[in-house]
């Protein structure tokens, strides 16, 4: 028995009725693009969140997860309202009573769950641990009450729980990543119409690796300057007269900026518009099995959050600038930004040195040292048992 399964058998005092596992993402371009229709380009992180869970028929929720410490939450299914999603150490058990919330709302019979997570995802990393557990949670009860969700409505169904109820305004890719990912592929999302495409993305039969670096820091201006990058992309949506930014071409991205009279909305229309563009090119180069020539889109890529849509933090350009400096092809922040992880794509033997350069580089900026893991894509969520 795995050792998730063990723990929920010690602390329900019966077996599970299976085991359940949802990655974390990383992003590898298309970032800030998910709330303008636009592409994405994330992958499924080896590190995962497993739930262990039994069907229960009395409309109670039992929730625990040896990363919290609040205990086991206990919550009635019946009264489940978004306006009073749980609070304080149970604050997380929103995350699960959410999926169950979305679940009722969309008219899927849920009758009562035990559950029990575990998960190497780190939190609060921009590595989506928020989406793991969502997706392992929705997987495990669409399992348990054969509910007929595809990937992707159950990914969409994710967000739902984490938009609604718990109060995060976040787009789809994260959930869409954890939940449809496969492994030794990029997952190509058009946030539009929710197609997908799995792009084959080896790293190390080109000789390459890619590095995660989780600086360890989330500023504090993240979840409102998230709201006003939100606003300003609409504002200019609907000021240039489109459904989306993603309804821009790049070709016209030019007479576009001159029609807009703000220059801080030119600079975020310029993000937007260019970072589509970046996910089409390297989506080309990954299929041409270019792979080290994503590098230098990769870096266009974060002087675009750093510059134009003003979303990095310093130790986000350290690690990017650092990594560079050491040999790396590319490097740029991932996901929403201030603070959070990197990514840089480096020669397979190059780990050593980029992880020595940019360790020595944050203690001498006075940084925390950052947590540098490499990164294969890796699977999507997945019935463990
Ligand atoms: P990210 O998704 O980037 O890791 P978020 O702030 O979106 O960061 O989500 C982190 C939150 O998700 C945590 O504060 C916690 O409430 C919840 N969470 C994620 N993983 C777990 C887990 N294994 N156990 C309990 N709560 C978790
Ligand atoms: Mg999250």
């Amino acid at each position: 028995m795995s050792r998730t399964a063990q723990e929920f058998k010690e602390l329900y005092g019966h077996p599970p009725e299976g085991v359940w596992a949802a990655p974390g993402r990383v992003n590898l371009i298309g970032e800030h693009t998910d709330y303008n229709d636009g592409f994405a380009l994330p992958f499924a992180l080896p590190q995962r969140t497993e739930v262990a869970a039994s069907p229960r028929t009395d409309g109670a929720l039992r929730f625990h997860s040896a990363d919290a410490p609040s205990g086991v939450v206990t919550l009635d299914l019946a009264a489940l309202d978004p306006a009073r999603p749980p609070q304080t150490a149970e604050s997380w058990a929103a995350y699960p009573a959410g999926v169950v919330w979305a679940l009722l709302e969309a008219g899927l019979p849920v009758r009562g769950v035990d559950l029990h997570v575990r998960s190497d995802v780190p939190n609060g990393a921009g590595l989506s641990s928020s989406a793991a557990l969502e997706v392992a949670t929705a997987l495990a009860l669409t399992d348990l009450y054969g509910l007929p969700l595809t990937r992707p409505e159950l990914a969409a169904l994710a967000r739902r729980a984490e938009n609604a109820y718990v109060g995060v305004p976040c787009g789809v890719m994260d959930q869409m990543a954890s939940a449809c990912s496969t492994e030794g592929h990029a997952l190509h999302l058009d946030t539009r119409s929710l197609e997908q495409r799995h792009i084959p993305f080896d790293c190390a039969a080109a000789g390459l690796r890619l590095l995660v670096i989780d600086t360890r820091v989330k500023h504090a201006l993240a979840d409102g300057a998230y709201a006003r990058r939100r606003a300003s992309c609409h504002e200019a949506a609907a000021e240039l007269g489109v459904p989306a930014l993603r309804d821009l071409p790049y070709e016209e991205l030019d007479q576009a900026l001159d029609r807009l009279g703000d220059p801080v909305r030119r600079r975020r229309v310029r993000h937007v518009v260019t970072e589509n563009e970046r996910v089409v090119r390297i989506e080309e180069l990954l299929r041409a099995g270019r792979l080290r020539e994503t590098g230098p889109l990769l870096s266009e890529g974060h002087r675009s959050l750093r510059d134009d849509y003003e979303v990095s933090c310093p130790e986000l350009d350290l690690a990017v600038a650092t990594a560079e400096a050491a040999g790396a092809y590319g490097s740029r922040m991932t996901g929403g930004g201030f603070g959070g992880s990197a990514l840089a794509l480096i020669d397979a033997d190059a780990e050593e040195p980029v992880t020595r350069a940019v360790t020595e580089a944050f203690a001498r900026a006075g940084f925390k040292p950052p947590s540098i893991t490499p990164a294969a894509p890796s699977a999507g969520a997945t019935r463990l048992l």
